[in-house]
Order: structure tokens, then C-alpha cells, then sequence
């Protein structure tokens, strides 16, 4: 495909980029997120996987400067754009088009009522790529969803969702599911009606279920039906073939010919053969396989969830569209080791919000000893990971990160059991660790006005 882009500026000041073929519109300098207000993807005869590909350089979701901006195709292109609609504003036949400008205006609009945070920052965290979701629901007017991965009940960021969960690896399946509920609990979201009732596998609750019909003994499918016939007679109930006799019917215990069905014989049902094994059996096994992963089960093994239809609230609307939500949600992802990285993704999460009820403190030392590695440092932290399970904690070198954070009407409080973490900490290092010592210890704590890049500086910067 050939590719190239112009940007106009419409009758309203409106900047549009037009795209011809896959623009890597992140990477190309001279074109900054300011430069355009929204996209239009022109006709070149691209198939749907190059479009999907091409729209994936324009995400609104990973692009950095395309972030949430309204996105519009060539008419032409509809009947190529199948799973990907979700993430499309619409159609226009020319990059000039007057309904298109009416809707991304009304697009713009929700969105200057939107916080967004700086993606480069923090989009590595599964949590915070569903809120981007959300926001983008949200501004598109999305306001109910369900919560099934099932397709055909698709709606809402649900589909937003599905357009892009290719990209998605098994466990961001579980944690989305996670996140719905979550987001329930935090009254962000609300049960509208039942839908459906549907099983999905046991193992790894995907939905591409084959249903077999298999041989009670031996489990095998490879099943022959055939009717029985019922010898009126003789009471012999056997399979057809068996009755087969030179192209006539005779029965097989008796040797009378059959003549007329419904005198002399009928046929009460179908009877089932197995060619593995070769037992005989009028009712059959169903099992279950499940596509994804491989594995069979029996029907009442699956599970059973109920589908049904939920809407964002009106303060869940709120909060998602502040970043409030975000520090809500993660909440939940705060606890536990984070590698250095998450460790401070997160504390610049926190500072992104709202909410300035909220501290948090940062317990830092340093491990030293003759000997120390590694593996020891790493040992320390899991030590410190399964005493300490509700803070944040990370280490970066010989250096171990304990961050914890509490409503600031509590800060007395939490300062007091930061230092009794402290104390504790020195004795377990005591007891289980000869010759280490802990070293350069010091309490961390954003000062007010300091801006939050000052703030982490602070706390990566060590000898
Ligand atoms: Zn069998
Ligand atoms: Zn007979
Ligand atoms: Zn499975």
C-alpha cells in the first residue's frame, strides 16, 4: 500500500488528518498530537487485515497521538471493517463531510470533559488500558455493557473490548472480568436485566465449545445409528442390520421374515453402535471439548454464568471520566511486589488523581553484607512480600522499595506503623540473615507542591 497523509483544516477549524495507507503516525516528528483533532481513513483498497492494521497504528487506545480522537472511514470501506466497527466514529464518502463533522464535534465536546493522564506513563498496566476503554465508551456516548466475552451479547466497551482482544494475552481476559466486578462493587457500574445463562469451559471459561455425542464405555465419537426393529413374535429388539438377510429382513433369534411394519415389527427407536469398541447402547455420552484449551470435560463440568446487562452510573461516569477511578481500581492492583518499573508507574498514578486525601510513604534501605546478591536481595523481598502482603513493594539493586498509603488524617497513625514495620523488619533480618545489614535507611514522602517527576526522581536516585 501506498501511504501518505495530509492534514486540512475544515469550515468549523476542525483539523482533520487523512490517512492513505498505514501511516505510523507515532513516530513520524513532524506531526505532533496537537497538529490534528480527528482522523479520516481514506479508501485504498486496503483488505480488512491491512485496515485492521492500519487502524491499530491509529488506536485510540495505544497511540499517543491519536489518543481518543474521533476516527471516520471512506463509506467504501464498511463491509471490510467487520469486528473493528467498535472502534470507528463512522463513515463519510469524503473527508469533507457535514454529518461526520456534527459527530466528531459532539465527540470533542465529551471529550474536554475528560480527564485523560499520559499514556506513555502508565500503559503497560492491564487496569489502566480497561479505563482507557471506558473514557472512550464514555465520550462515544457507550453507556451499558455486559459483561460476557460471548460475541453475540457484545455491547457497549464490551465490544470495544472484543474489536481489540486479539492483542490480548489469556490473563487480561480474567483480570477485564476482574475489573467489571470491581467497578460493580464500586457502584461505577449497575445490573440492568438478565440476558442469558450460558456455559463456558471450566478451565479456561472460554465460550468455543464442541458438543460430541461419544460411546458410554469407551468415550470414542466414532458412533454408527442405525433404528432397532422390535419382533412382534418373538419380542427380539436388535439393530436393522442385523435383521439383514439376502435384501429382505428376517429376524435374527426367530427366522421369521418380516413383512409389514406396524403388523409384525416396528421401529421403537435408533440404537447406537460403537466401531472402537463395539458396545451397543441407546443413549449417548455427550462430552465437551473445548477449543481453546484443548481439553474435554462432561457437560455438567462446565460452568455456568449468568449474562447480564449493565450500565455506568451516573457517578461512575463521573469518576471515570476524572481519574478518580483510576486510583479506585488500583487500589486493588496496589498491594504486593511490583517490579521497579509498575513500583513507580503506580506512585505516579496516585499523584494523577484527585483525590488529595491520600498519602503515601516509602520505606528505603539498602542491603549490605560481605556476600550479598541478587538472589539474597530477592529472598529479602519475597520475606518482606509475605509479612507485608498489603504494601507495595519492589527493589531496584541492592535497594528495597516498602510503600504504603493511607488517608492523610491517618498519617500519624500510618508513620507510627511504618516504623514498627522497620523495627520488625531489622529483626528478621537478625534472625534469618547472617552478616547483612540494612543500611541508608529513609522515609520517602511527596512534600506538598513538589511536582510528582521531582518526587520519583527522589525516589530512584540512590548511590
Ligand atoms: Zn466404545
Ligand atoms: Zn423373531
Ligand atoms: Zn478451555
Amino acid at each position: 500500500m501506498n501511504s501518505s497523509y495530509s492534514i486540512k483544516t475544515n469550515s468549523q477549524g476542525r483539523k482533520v488528518l487523512i490517512v492513505k495507507g498505514i501511516v505510523p503516525i507515532d513516530q513520524l516528528k513532524e506531526v505532533t498530537e496537537d497538529d490534528f483533532d480527528m482522523i479520516y481513513v481514506e479508501d485504498t483498497g486496503q483488505s480488512h487485515y491491512e485496515l485492521s492494521y492500519q487502524l491499530q497504528n491509529m488506536s485510540p487506545f495505544h497511540s499517543l497521538k491519536c489518543h481518543l480522537k474521533p476516527c471516520f472511514l471512506a463509506s467504501t470501506l464498511k463491509n471490510r471493517i467487520l469486528n473493528l466497527a467498535p472502534i470507528v466514529d463512522g463513515f463519510a464518502d469524503k473527508a469533507d463531510d457535514k454529518a461526520m463533522y456534527e459527530r466528531a464535534n459532539e465527540i470533542i465536546d465529551s471529550l474536554a470533559l475528560i480527564d485523560t493522564f499520559d499514556i506513555s506513563e502508565v500503559k503497560r498496566n492491564n487496569y489502566i488500558y480497561f479505563l482507557k476503554l471506558c473514557k472512550y465508551a464514555i465520550s462515544r456516548g457507550m453507556h451499558t455493557f455486559t459483561i460476557s466475552l460471548e460475541e453475540a451479547y457484545a455491547q457497549g466497551h464490551t465490544s470495544l473490548f472484543i474489536a481489540e482482544q486479539k492483542n490480548f494475552s489469556s490473563n487480561m481476559k480474567d483480570e477485564f472480568i476482574y475489573y467489571n466486578h470491581v467497578m460493580l462493587e464500586l457502584g461505577y457500574a449497575k445490573r440492568k436485566e438478565f440476558l442469558e445463562r450460558i456455559h463456558v469451559c471450566p478451565h479456561c471459561k472460554e465460550s468455543h465449545l464442541f458438543y460430541m455425542e461419544a460411546c458410554p464405555k469407551c468415550d470414542s465419537s466414532l458412533l454408527k445409528e442405525e433404528p432397532v426393529l422390535h419382533h412382534f413374535r418373538c419380542a427380539n429388539i436388535s439393530p436393522e442390520s442385523s435383521y439383514a438377510y439376502d435384501g429382505d429382513l428376517r429376524c435374527p433369534k426367530c427366522h421369521q421374515f418380516l413383512r409389514h411394519i406396524g403388523v409384525d415389527y416396528d421401529r421403537p427407536s435408533n440404537v447406537y453402535t460403537c466401531r472402537e469398541c463395539n458396545h451397543t447402547f441407546l443413549h449417548t455420552r455427550m462430552k465437551v471439548y473445548c477449543s481453546s484449551c484443548k481439553k474435554t470435560f462432561r457437560p455438567s463440568d462446565l460452568l455456568a454464568i449468568d449474562i447480564y446487562n449493565y450500565e455506568f452510573t451516573s457517578e461512575g461516569i463521573l469518576a471515570l471520566s476524572s481519574n478518580d477511578a483510576m486510583v479506585a481500581v488500583s487500589k486493588d492492583i496496589w498491594a504486593g511486589y511490583s517490579n521497579f518499573e509498575s513500583f513507580l508507574s503506580q506512585i505516579r498514578l496516585f499523584s494523577y488523581s484527585r483525590i488529595k486525601n491520600e498519602v503515601i510513604y516509602i520505606n528505603r534501605f539498602k542491603v549490605d553484607g560481605p556476600h550479598v546478591n541478587n538472589e539474597i536481595v530477592m529472598r529479602i523481598v519475597s520475606d518482606l512480600q509475605k509479612r507485608y502482603h498489603y504494601n507495595n513493594i519492589s527493589y531496584k539493586g541492592k535497594y528495597i522499595f516498602m510503600a504504603t498509603k493511607a488517608p492523610s488524617d491517618m498519617s500519624d497513625a500510618l508513620w507510627k506503623q511504618m516504623e514498627e514495620e522497620h523495627e520488625e523488619t531489622l529483626k528478621i533480618i537478625d534472625l534469618k540473615y547472617t552478616g547483612i545489614t540494612l543500611v541508608e535507611q529513609d522515609y520517602l514522602q511527596q512534600d506538598e507542591n513538589e511536582k510528582i517527576d521531582t518526587f520519583i526522581k527522589r525516589i530512584s536516585k540512590f548511590n
